[in-house]
C-alpha cells in the first residue's frame, strides 16, 4: 500500500469503514476456521494460530490509527471487545472437552451468546465517535445474529424421533425426577415433553447437529435416536468409500467394541464412528484425503484432515461454501467418524501396525508411536455391523483385548463420574426389564 492509500483510509469516511469492517470479516473467518483444532481436542497449529493473531492485530491497529496516532481508548474497546466476542464465539468448541463452568454455560446459549454483546456495542459506538471503530461494532454484530437467524431458521427443519424404552429410562434415571426441570437445567432443547410423551426433536443433515457427545459423555444419555440413525448412514458411507478406493481399513474401538459386544449395533452411548485405514506406497496420505474429500464434496459430507496427527475426521453435516464454510466449527455437537491412519513398521523386531495418537492401551512402538502385532489386523476379516458387513481386524477379540483389556466388561469410560453412577442404576433396571 502506498503512503498514499494510508492516508486515504485514515481521512475518508466510507473508506475507512469498509476497511475496518473487511479486516473484521476476514479475522472472523481465521478465527473459526481455527476452531478445528478444539473441537478434535487438539491444541491449534502455530501457523493457524499466528494468522488469526495477525489479522486481529492488523484490524485493531487499522482501527485504533487516526492521522495524530494511536487512539488509546478506541484501542482498549476495539482489543477488549474482540477478545470477550471471540471467547463467547470458542466455548461451544472448546467445551468439546470438559471445560470450567463458564465456558459451558457460553457453550449453551452458543447460538445467541454473542448478541449479548449488543449493548455494550452500542454504548462503546456512542460514547466513541469513530467511524472505524462504529463499522467494526457493527459487522461484529450483524455477523452473530445472521449466525442465529441461520441457525434457528435451519433447525424449523428438525423432526420428532420417539424415545425407545431403553434410552427413556435412562433419561428418567439421569433426570432423577422431573424431566422437565432436567430439560431446563441443562437447556436440552431438543426434548419436547407434551401430555406425557416424550420425543426428541432430532437433528437431520440440514439443521445443526444435536450436541450429544455433552448429553452423553457428561450428562449420561443414550446418544439421541436421530444421531444414531445418521452415524449409521455415515459409517455404511465411508465403508462404501473406502471400499471403493481400494483402502485397507477395519473398524475401530468404540465400533468395534460395538460390532463385537453388542451384537452388532452402536453402544448406547457412542458419541463417534472409529475406522482405521492402513497407508503405504500405493495408498498415500495425499491419495486417501484427496479421494474421501472429493467424495464429501459430492455426496455432501464435510472432510477435514489432520496430517501431523493421521487423521480424517468425516461429519455428517454438507459443506457449505465459502465463506460459511468453517462456520460449522461453532456448532455445539457433531456427528463424526475419526479416520486414523496406519503404517506398516518393525518394532522390536516384529511386524507391526503403527499409529501416530495413542488408543486406548494400545503398547508403545520403539519409534514412539503406537501399535498392534500385523497378524492381529491383516489380512482383514468382516463382521456384522448397523446391518451391514464391515472390514475388521483379523483378530477382533484380540485387538479389543490390547486396547481395552477385559472388553466384555461394560464400561462407562466417557461419562462424568457421577452420571456413571446413576447410569449403571438405570443398567440394572434395563436388564431387569430385559430379563422379565
Ligand atoms: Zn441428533
Amino acid at each position: 500500500m502506498t503512503m498514499i492509500g494510508i492516508e486515504t483510509i485514515l481521512t475518508n469516511q466510507v473508506v475507512s469503514a469498509l476497511a475496518a469492517s473487511t479486516f473484521y470479516f476476514f479475522t472472523y473467518l481465521s478465527f473459526v476456521r481455527l476452531l478445528r483444532y478444539p473441537r478434535n481436542w487438539f491444541l491449534p497449529s502455530l501457523p493457524a494460530s499466528l494468522t488469526t493473531g495477525v489479522l486481529a492485530a492488523l484490524t485493531i491497529l487499522l482501527v485504533s490509527l487516526s492521522p495524530d496516532g494511536i487512539e488509546l481508548p478506541t484501542l482498549a474497546i476495539s482489543t477488549g471487545f474482540i477478545l470477550v466476542l471471540f471467547y463467547i464465539i470458542a466455548a461451544p468448541a472448546i467445551a468439546f472437552q470438559p471445560a470450567s463452568r463458564q465456558v459451558e454455560f457460553l457453550a449453551k446459549h452458543g447460538d445467541y451468546a454473542g448478541l449479548w454483546l449488543i449493548g455494550p456495542a452500542l454504548l462503546a459506538a456512542l460514547a466513541i465517535s469513530n467511524i472505524k471503530l462504529q463499522a467494526l461494532l457493527s459487522i461484529a454484530m450483524a455477523i452473530e445474529l445472521s449466525w442465529f437467524v441461520r441457525l434457528r431458521w435451519a433447525d424449523r427443519r428438525r423432526q420428532p424421533y420417539p424415545l425407545e424404552n431403553i434410552d427413556l429410562s435412562v433419561l428418567k434415571t439421569q433426570a432423577k425426577g422431573s424431566l422437565e426441570a432436567f430439560r431446563r437445567h441443562n437447556g436440552i432443547r431438543e426434548l419436547m415433553l407434551s401430555n406425557g410423551n416424550v420425543n426428541w426433536y432430532g437433528c437431520g443433515k440440514g439443521t445443526s447437529p444435536c450436541p450429544f457427545n455433552l448429553y452423553v459423555n457428561r450428562l449420561g444419555l443414550n446418544t439421541a435416536p436421530c444421531c444414531r440413525e445418521h452415524m449409521k448412514d455415515l459409517s455404511c458411507y465411508i465403508a462404501a468409500s473406502l471400499g471403493e478406493m481400494g483402502v485397507v481399513h477395519w473398524l475401530e474401538g468404540g465400533s468395534l467394541l460395538g460390532a463385537v459386544r453388542e451384537n452388532g449395533t452402536l453402544i448406547d452411548w457412542e458419541d463417534d464412528i472409529d475406522i482405521s485405514v492402513l497407508l503405504d506406497d500405493e495408498m498415500t496420505w495425499d491419495r486417501l484425503v484427496d479421494g474421501l474429500a472429493q467424495r464429501g464434496a459430492r455426496d455432501g459430507y464435510y472432510v477435514d484432515a489432520f496430517e501431523k496427527k493421521g487423521l480424517v475426521s468425516i461429519s455428517f453435516d454438507p459443506p457449505k461454501r465459502w465463506p460459511f464454510r468453517w462456520e460449522r466449527n461453532r456448532y455445539r455437537g457433531e456427528i463424526r467418524a475419526d479416520i486414523a491412519i496406519y503404517r506398516k513398521a518393525i518394532s522390536c523386531e516384529k511386524a507391526v501396525l503403527e499409529r501416530q495418537s495413542e488408543k486406548g492401551a494400545m503398547p508403545n512402538t520403539e519409534s514412539g508411536g503406537f501399535g498392534v502385532p500385523q497378524e492381529i489386523i491383516l489380512p482383514t476379516s468382516t463382521v456384522s455391523f448397523v446391518d451391514r458387513e464391515f472390514s475388521c481386524p483379523n483378530q477382533p477379540e484380540a485387538y479389543l483385548h490390547i486396547l481395552y483389556g477385559d472388553f466384555r466388561k461394560v464400561e462407562y469410560t466417557y461419562i462424568d463420574a457421577s452420571a456413571v453412577n446413576t447410569r449403571t442404576q438405570a443398567n440394572t433396571v434395563d436388564t431387569c426389564q430385559r430379563d422379565s
